[in-house]
């Protein structure tokens, strides 16, 4: 099938994309890497009349990391900026754990990571990640600036709070309180597919402690999950087997699956106790820090 009519403008300044999207007044479409507007432009889910494509706009591919510790990823960084990225590896390793598992290469080149939060599908990868590290969202428009919470910043699947002319411009990503530790897992019927269930794990360790922890749940819920009172129940003491159960069953316990295709809902609860246990465990191993190995592609039975 082939899109609706659409008009399409690829504008050379935020302040001129901006405009054009004040211009169309809740009819246009913020164009990022295409690799999930282009497929619903194409089935005619989203017939938006205007286009703006941001891919000209200077300034907003970077992946940096700021002075005071936080890491700030620009609207154009793409997945594949990430997973090749020397910074991550080093400095945060949740994320650099879930880089090489979003969708395929292809889609990686192209696809960024600010469009995967704007698109909001509760099996995107990186909402759990950036969930799970207390990211923001900046966002600017015709009334300025604003930075919003990610967990305020998706209202439902494939819904967000932008503002019709606000752009989402970059996503920041706090200083660690102590030893970023954690990784990402993900169970897929096959490389390349979206998470039968995702969990994302970012603790920081300070004093042989949890001084920190987040965890954040991928396509067991009608959106992204912030699996709070688990990630809480570890903060404030040392990384033992009991808080491991505990988190466990406290994150196990907030998701919410529907049972599809890709498993019963008794299954998926049980891959995210398996998956939050299985990457605190590394972390207690030793595994999951800055540089080492805290990623994993899990199939089949987990
Ligand atoms: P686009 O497709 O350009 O835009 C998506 C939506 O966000 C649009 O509504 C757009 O208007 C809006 N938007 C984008 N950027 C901005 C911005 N800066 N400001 C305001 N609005 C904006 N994702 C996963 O997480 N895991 C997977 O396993 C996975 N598998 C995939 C497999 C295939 C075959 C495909 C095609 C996609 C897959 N994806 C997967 C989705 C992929 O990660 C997309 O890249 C991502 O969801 C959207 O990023 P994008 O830059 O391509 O955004």
């Amino acid at each position: 099938m082939y899109p609706s009519r659409f008009r399409y403008e690829a504008p050379a300044s935020l302040d001129e994309a901006i405009a054009l999207l004040r211009e169309g007044d809740g009819e246009a479409k913020v164009l990022a890497g295409g690799q999930s507007l282009v497929p619903l432009l194409k089935l005619r889910f989203a017939s938006p009349e205007l286009l703006v494509d941001i891919n000209n706009l200077p300034g907003l591919g970077h992946h940096v990391e700021d002075p005071d510790g936080s890491i700030r990823i620009g609207a154009l960084c793409r997945h594949r900026d990430l997973e090749r990225s020397a910074l991550l590896p080093a400095r945060q390793p949740t994320m650099a754990a879930a880089a090489p598992l979003i969708a395929d290469p292809i889609v990686r080149t192209r696809g960024t990571l600010v469009g995967s939060l704007c698109h909001a599908d509760p099996q995107g990868d990186w909402a759990s990640v950036v969930t799970s590290l207390g990211g923001h969202v900046v966002a600017q428009g015709t009334r300025g600036r604003r930075t919003i919470p990610v967990t305020d910043f998706v209202t439902g699947p494939f819904s967000n709070v932008l503002d019709v002319d606000e752009v989402a411009v970059e996503v920041v990503i706090p200083a660690p309180k102590g030893t970023p530790v954690g990784g990402y897992l993900k169970l897929e019927r096959r490389v390349g597919d979206f998470a039968t269930a995702g969990v994302a794990v970012a603790l920081d360790l300070a004093g042989g402690r949890v001084a920190r922890a987040g965890i954040g749940l991928t396509g067991v819920g009608g959106s992204t999950i912030d699996a709070r009172e688990a990630a809480d129940s570890l903060v404030g003491r040392p990384l033992d087997s009991a808080g491991i159960e505990r988190a466990a069953d406290l994150a196990a316990a907030a998701a919410q699956p529907q049972s599809d295709h890709r498993g019963s809902a008794d299954y998926k609860r049980h891959v995210v106790h398996t998956f939050v246990t299985r990457l605190l465990t590394r972390v207690v191993d030793g595994q999951g820090g800055a540089g080492q190995d805290g990623a994993g592609q899990e199939m089949g039975a987990a």
